[in-house]
This record gives C-alpha cells, sequence and structure tokens, in this order.
C-alpha cells in the first residue's frame, strides 16, 4: 500500500535482487500504524529503504533517490530501467561480431598495402587512412544490418589494428612510424563510426 500507484494498484514486480528487502520493509511498515499515516507524503528509494525522495522512474514508476536516479532526454530514469533498454538496444549478435571483424581485419590489412601505394605521397597518409578505417566500419555497419553489439566499436577498432599490424609485417616486414600514424588514424576513424552511429 505505501508503495502502491496513485490509483491504488500495486506496483509491477521488479526482478532485482536489491528490491527483496524493501519488500519485507513494505509489510513491517504496513503493521506499523504510525508509519501508515505518512504514507502519502514520504516515499523511499526502491534500492536504499532507508533514503526517501518523491523521484519515480518515468518507465516503471519505482520510486528511486537521487544517486539512482539516471538523467534521460524524456526525464528520470532508474538504473535497471537503464539497463534494460540498454540491452534492448544493443541487439548485435556473435555473427554480427563476426562479421564486423571481418571486415574491420580487411580494411585494416589494406592501409598498409595503399601507404605502399601512395609512396613518395605519404602525406596523402592522413587523408587516407582514416578514410580507409571509417569505410571498413561503414561496410561492417550494411554488412550487419547496422546492428550494433555493446562491443562493435572495439571489435571494429581491434580489428582494424590487428589486420594493418599483420599486413604491414607481411608486406615491409615491420611497423615504421608512419604505418603506426596511419593505423592509429584508420583504428580511431573505424571506432568512431561505430560510436557516432549510435
Ligand atoms: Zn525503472
Ligand atoms: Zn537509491
Amino acid at each position: 500500500m505505501l508503495y502502491g500507484r496513485a490509483d491504488g494498484s500495486p506496483l509491477p514486480q521488479i526482478p532485482c535482487a536489491a528490491a527483496a528487502p524493501i519488500l519485507d520493509g513494505v509489510n513491517s511498515m504496513d503493521n506499523n500504524i504510525t508509519e501508515t499515516a505518512l504514507e502519502s507524503e514520504i516515499h523511499y528509494c526502491a534500492v536504499h529503504p532507508e533514503r526517501d525522495t518523491g523521484l519515480r522512474c518515468n518507465r516503471c514508476e519505482r520510486y528511486m533517490c537521487v544517486d539512482c536516479a539516471k538523467r534521460t532526454p524524456v526525464g528520470y530514469t532508474c538504473r535497471e530501467c537503464v539497463r534494460g533498454h540498454e540491452d534492448r538496444f544493443f541487439e548485435g549478435t556473435v555473427l554480427d561480431y563476426g562479421l564486423v571483424a571481418a571486415a574491420c581485419v580487411v580494411g585494416g590489412a589494406l592501409t598498409p598495402f595503399v601507404m605502399l601505394l601512395l609512396g613518395g605521397f605519404f602525406i596523402l597518409g592522413f587523408i587516407v587512412a582514416p578514410a580507409i578505417g571509417g569505410g571498413a566500419a561503414q561496410i561492417a555497419l550494411q554488412l550487419t544490418g547496422r546492428r550494433r553489439g555493446r562491443y562493435s566499436a572495439y571489435v571494429a577498432a581491434g580489428g582494424v589494428l590487428a589486420g594493418g599490424i599483420a599486413s604491414a609485417f607481411l608486406l615491409v616486414g615491420g611497423l615504421g612510424l608512419f604505418t603506426l600514424l596511419y593505423l592509429a588514424l584508420a583504428t580511431s576513424a573505424a571506432y568512431a563510426r561505430f560510436k557516432a552511429s549510435i
């Protein structure tokens, strides 16, 4: 009752271990008449039962203290709901990770090769390397239907870097300073492409 909604219906079940002590708390308070008298005034955080609060999650409507509230564009949301939202948002599968890695390894491997082709015009590498990294990430996004996993950006960056290092060793037997610089540019471009698309 203390934690019920305005229309008297019970709150939804909170699928969270942290909620258990609070539900116990509700029962003990329902037995306490003096506490119940305050029920319309004071609500407590669902995670921190000792903190009273007027803040409610805009998704699951549980009460939460300022530490538990996350500000979103549409209001304050509890941590569990933010997390659940992200999990739905990040819908990438293992196959997607594989595709991202493959596309980015190829892109990374191309980087030292293109540098070799550029030869004396190595200064062009500062434009070309990010374009290759970003392009590989773009292809990866298209291959996976723009689905992203929580770690897609890291897989993309790692793929470009690994492909680039392997190819540099195969082509020129090692990593020169410029090759490293180009690979860093290509890697950060691939990472940024995935982050930007979120
Ligand atoms: Zn919530
Ligand atoms: Zn709290």
